[in-house]
């Protein structure tokens, strides 16, 4: 076999990609008859295709890598971890200092009095320990049938078995015999598409007091745990009404539901604040966080607890845990994108300066005939596509359709755009520019005039 390089021709590399590679949520036989786009390199916000193509990667990666693309930095850390210690565990009461450092660091940026972190490799495996760990959390307190977890329809928090069946996806739940048992999920604070004649505000406490209904109906003594993301991401980026998030931490507090917030991609820096938590002033017991936490340069996550979770595990052996708990490797790298974050200000910067900026550009595509809502907290943003704005219509077309087409014209104006059914969504790096940020504008705004040339 001949080596297989960057210096290949595209069409060789699709070959063997579409023979020997399947592709996460990617229909294998279109993706063969169209080739995948090669990706070789990326600087800043921009990737380089393997046609010499530059693209503005408007989603970070997977909505991960938050101080962009290239920093020496961290592949210097990684290439000094590798040669000391490339690999230890963390299981039979031994440790290592980038895991010691890494956790002291997530304790020292988190909220409140989350204080303790068990580590993963990513945001579906901290998921499932979220999922035994408050189950076990409970048992530990002499309430074994705590055992539900209540969710939310459309919401992602993950791809294993147990993740998916706490995310909300139906397409997801279809497949493979998902959800586990003592999963359960009420609906989804998104206006747009399903407030009705409601005001958003009205409309969010209803959503939120859905919580309330669930656990009266499950049984109090049977639920253990709320999961929600602060924005649902993956969802579409959907933005809750400012009254839903006060409503459900009132519920939670009411009874003694514990309250995981999923900040796989909320966290670190991309709501303008280090957590969504804070931007939204929600207090959860538990947190989920991955994606940012390495900037995607290393597979790393984890559940950051409070001290009252910890505590109650204390004298329980959680028979959890896995190989890469707290892998050195990516933990060193985690440290060193965390102080990359916090000593160049970026999430500071973000906050102040260019969120507000993408914030102002963003709602000008407003104007746009095929826009009708424009979302966007911190760096992270949606417009929802509609024939017709004053009805918040749907188009005639299957659900996905016209985003699909919009998502295409962005790609052909060098713009990675992502489309959930009918919304496009954008979640830059965080280092984005203001100028950069004009172009990120642009060039959507071509992509809609293109789609919308399309559809007439
Ligand atoms: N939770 C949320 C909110 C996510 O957006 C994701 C991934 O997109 C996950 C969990 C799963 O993380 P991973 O893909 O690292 O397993």
């Amino acid at each position: 076999m001949p080596a297989i390089t960057n210096h290949m021709p595209t069409a060789e590399l699709q070959a063997l990609d579409s023979a020997h590679h399947m592709h996460p949520f990617t229909n294998g036989d279109e993706l063969a008859a169209k080739g995948a786009r090669v990706i070789t390199r990326a600087k800043g916000v921009y990737l380089t295709d393997s046609e010499g193509v530059e693209i503005l990667d408007g989603m970070a990666g997977l909505w991960c890598v938050n101080i962009g693309y290239g920093r020496d930095e961290l592949a210097e850390v990684a290439a000094r971890q590798m040669r000391e210690l490339p690999y230890y565990n963390t299981f039979f009461q031994t440790t290592h200092v980038p895991a010691i450092a890494l956790a002291s660091k997530i304790a020292e940026l988190a909220p409140g009095d989350l204080n303790h972190v068990f580590f993963a490799a990513g945001g579906s495996e901290a998921n499932d320990t979220n999922i035994r760990m408050v189950r076990t959390y409970w048992d530990a307190k002499g309430k074994p049938d705590k055992k539900i977890i209540i969710s939310r329809k459309n919401a992602y928090h993950g791809s294993s078995m147990g993740s998916a069946s706490l995310g909300g996806m139906a397409g997801m739940h279809a497949q493979g015999g998902m959800p586990i048992p003592d999963i359960h999920h009420i609906n989804q604070p998104d206006w747009w598409a399903e407030g009705g004649d409601m005001t958003p505000e009205a409309f969010g406490l209803a959503r939120a007091q859905e919580l309330e209904a669930a656990i009266q109906d499950l049984g109090e003594d049977r639920v253990a745990a709320f999961i929600a993301e602060p924005v649902q991401g993956a969802g579409g980026v959907i933005v809750a009404p400012d009254s839903y998030w006060p409503e459900i931490q009132r519920i939670c507090d009411k009874y003694e539901i514990l309250l995981i917030a999923d900040e796989v991609i909320t966290g670190f820096g991309r709501t303008g604040n280090w957590f969504g938590c804070q931007t939204l002033n929600i207090r959860p017991d538990i947190m989920t966080i991955a994606k940012g936490l390495s900037s995607g340069y290393q597979p790393v996550g984890g559940s950051v607890v409070s001290d009252e979770v910890a505590k109650t595990l204390g004298g329980v052996e959680f028979n959890h845990g896995y190989t890469y708990s707290g892998h050195p490797v990516a933990a060193a790298v985690a440290l060193e994108n965390l102080r990359i974050l916090e000593e160049e200000g970026i999430v500071d910067r973000v906050r102040a300066e260019t969120a507000p900026y993408l914030a102002e550009k963003w709602h000008s595509l407003g104007d746009h005939p095929l826009v009708g809502e424009t979302r966007i907290v911190g760096m992270m943003a949606s417009l929802a596509l509609t024939p017709d704005k004053a009805s918040r219509a749907k188009f005639a077309s299957d659900p996905g359709t016209v985003g699909y087409i919009c998502r295409e014209r962005c790609f052909a104006n060098n713009l990675i755009m992502r489309h959930v059914g009918d919304r496009m969504v954008i979640s830059p790096p965080l280092v984005i520019t203001k100028a950069e940020i004009d172009t990120l504008i642009d060039r959507a705004r071509r992509a809609l005039d293109e789609c919308h040339a399309q559809l007439r």
